[in-house]
């Protein structure tokens, strides 16, 4: 039997849709393979939104990569729009599923002097990204929904926002389909046999050949490749919808924020996007999951309530009480480096994850490099410093 592909990826989550499409759309045979139907709420994309900026401190490919994920976001909406909502009721989809991205601005606040906001500053002048410095009073006056400490500062990017990230995955999908990208959904993988020639894919219900293969599996991908043991924590994220005035937090009145306290406690949040609620999360911390283990519902441990509540009374205090709570998965990897490239040991096996809390804002612009790569060898955004050779 020959079921051969060019490509299989495993894993149609956030990274893997994205890859899915582009390389489909470049023309080489697709298999994408995922153990639910994307979008869905087991994996790192769910929760309806993720922040999208591009002031990136973390080393320059980041802030590259960002700058032309937000030029293939604005695509995509483009896409999106003209289809128009006729295409989308023939989908089984509606307009509002179909929305990409909503330009509320992003503010980060920290510490006057910190790295924190002294390195976005610096990317932003790096690479010419719009930006504002705001002092406490500047921020109370402009977003009265927040309290702002003394000694603290805000650096404003009126260009960021909001990406709905269920919708990305859903409409990536479409279009993928439209491509000519094979399907095979609620379909686990069980094992990645690498040969000389041909990869070996076994699922729950048969098995699948291709030149290479791609994992985008997300945070349990080691379970798959066990060189990403040590490489990839599954760590439990909580987050809360919060009831909120929607002249004070609503979407065209208010941004989306990140706030570091004192340099090791970072939270973020979104405005009240159409009657949500805020949204509030934080980023560093969280237990890590074992592999096959049930994820604690919200509410498990008190202080998945407590610490997002603690956060608001300080920060957010004409903010209301918690009407959802949710938890969601983080894919962390050293330094919060994303992890992408052939696995040395296996050529033909390549990966792609380590998303660390804020991989999806750029998951249209890795899966655009890595279709490149795959399809020719080389990618215009350069994604060399996120190879396995600099974490094995
Ligand atoms: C609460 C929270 C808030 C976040 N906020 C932001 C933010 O504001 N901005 C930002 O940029 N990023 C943010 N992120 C990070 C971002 O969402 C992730 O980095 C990104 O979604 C990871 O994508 P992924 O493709 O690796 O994983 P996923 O999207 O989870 O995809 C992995 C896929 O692999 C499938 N899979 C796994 N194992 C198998 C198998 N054995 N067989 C078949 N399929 C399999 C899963 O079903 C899943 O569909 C946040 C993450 C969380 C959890």
């Amino acid at each position: 039997m020959n079921n051969g592909y060019d490509i299989i990826i495993v894993g149609a989550g956030s990274f893997g849709m994205s890859a899915g499409y582009f390389t489909a759309k470049s023309g080489l045979r697709v298999l994408l393979i995922d153990a639910h139907n994307p979008p869905h709420e087991q994996g790192s994309h769910h929760g309806g939104t993720r922040i999208y900026r591009s002031a990136y401190t973390m080393g320059p490919a980041y802030a590259q990569l960002a700058l032309r994920a937000g030029e293939l976001w604005s695509e995509l909406a483009e896409e999106a729009r003209e289809w128009g909502s006729s295409h989308y009721c023939g989908s089984g989809m509606a307009k509002a599923d179909a929305e990409i991205f909503r330009k509320t601005g992003v503010v980060s606040i920290g510490d006057t002097n910190s790295r924190f906001l002294q390195s976005k500053q610096d990317s932003c002048m790096e690479f010419g990204i719009p930006y504002e410095r705001l002092k406490p009073k500047e921020l109370m006056d402009r977003w009265p929904g927040f309290c702002i400490p003394e000694h603290t500062e805000g650096l404003y990017e009126p260009q960021a926002g909001v990406l709905f990230s269920e919708n990305i995955i859903r409409v990536y999908r479409i279009l993928a389909e439209r491509c000519g990208a094979d399907f095979r959904t609620n379909e686990r993988v069980e094992s990645i046999v690498s040969g000389s020639a041909q990869q070996m894919v076994r699922t729950s219900a048969g098995t699948y050949y291709a030149d290479r293969v791609l994992v985008c599996g997300g945070a349990f991908s080691a379970a798959l490749l066990p060189e990403l043991k040590h490489l990839v924590r599954p760590v439990r994220k909580a987050i809360g919808w919060f009831e909120a005035p929607a002249c004070l937090y609503g979407s065209g009145v208010f941004p989306a924020f990140i706030v570091n306290k004192g340099g090791t406690e970072e939270y973020y949040g979104f405005p009240d996007l159409d009657g949500r609620g805020v949204k509030v999360g934080r980023h560093d911390g969280g237990e890590t999951v074992l592999p096959g283990a049930e994820l604690p519902p919200f509410g498990t441990h008190p202080e998945d309530e407590e610490d997002l509540q603690s956060f608001i009374n300080l920060y957010l205090p004409k903010v209301g009480s918690l009407s959802k709570g949710g938890t969601c998965l983080y894919e962390n990897a050293p330094g919060e480096h994303f992890l992408i490239g052939e696995l040395p040991e296996r050529p033909g096996i390549w990966f792609a994850g380590g998303g660390s809390g804020h991989g999806f804002k750029f998951s249209s612009s890795i899966g655009e490099a890595l279709s490149q790569l795959l399809a020719v060898g080389r990618s215009h955004c350069d994604l060399s410093s996120f190879a396995f050779q600099r974490s094995l």
